[in-house]
């Protein structure tokens, strides 16, 4: 087990844009595992490689039909819904904020697994705003960037005052 802290709000790591990654080699195997033990560790159901300070295009996640965690590498969106859901969304790295986020409501994805082989998830609802969730972290977004201008001001008052939310909300992505 390897539990890395989790980058927070702040930290310009998260503002980077995360690099593809090249070869599965032991590096990547092992920067999965960490990711799989940190998002356990935290009770998250998503995390990406730049939220432990690892600036790859990885994403590990818990797919509800699934009680093995998922490696997505080099995830790219193939299709999304017009259709979107507006729901409440919660982030490792910015702890204190629980932010309303438009998502597609069905997005398509694909990458490699850690096995090198092609794979696609076809994801609606949770999944589908887990995947978009993460894959704004390999862009450099967060939660923060996505909300509405009343949420963010709020969020960020929340943040400079100290004040974090009450445990129990939203699992974490
Ligand atoms: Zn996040």
């Amino acid at each position: 087990m390897a539990i890395f802290p989790v980058r927070k709000f702040g930290d310009p790591v998260l503002k980077e844009k995360a690099q593809p990654v090249e070869k599965i080699d032991n590096g990547v195997r092992e920067l999965a595992r960490n990711l799989i033990d940190t998002m356990n560790g935290a009770d998250g159901v998503g995390l990406a490689a730049p939220q432990i300070g690892v600036l790859k295009r990885l994403i590990v996640f818990n797919a509800r039909d699934s009680k093995k965690p998922r490696v997505l590498i080099n995830p790219e969106i193939i299709s999304i819904s017009e259709e979107e859901i507006e729901d409440e969304e919660a982030c490792l790295s910015v702890p204190a904020a629980e932010v309303k986020i438009k998502r597609a409501k069905t997005v398509t994805i694909k990458g490699l697994n850690l096995e090198g082989n092609k794979v696609t998830y076809k994801a609606s609802e949770l999944l589908a705003r887990i995947l978009q969730h993460e894959l704004n972290h390999l862009d450099g977004q967060l939660i923060l960037d996505k909300t509405s201008e009343k949420d963010r001001k709020k969020a960020l008052k929340e943040i400079s005052l100290g004040i974090t939310k009450p445990e129990g909300g939203t699992s974490p992505l």
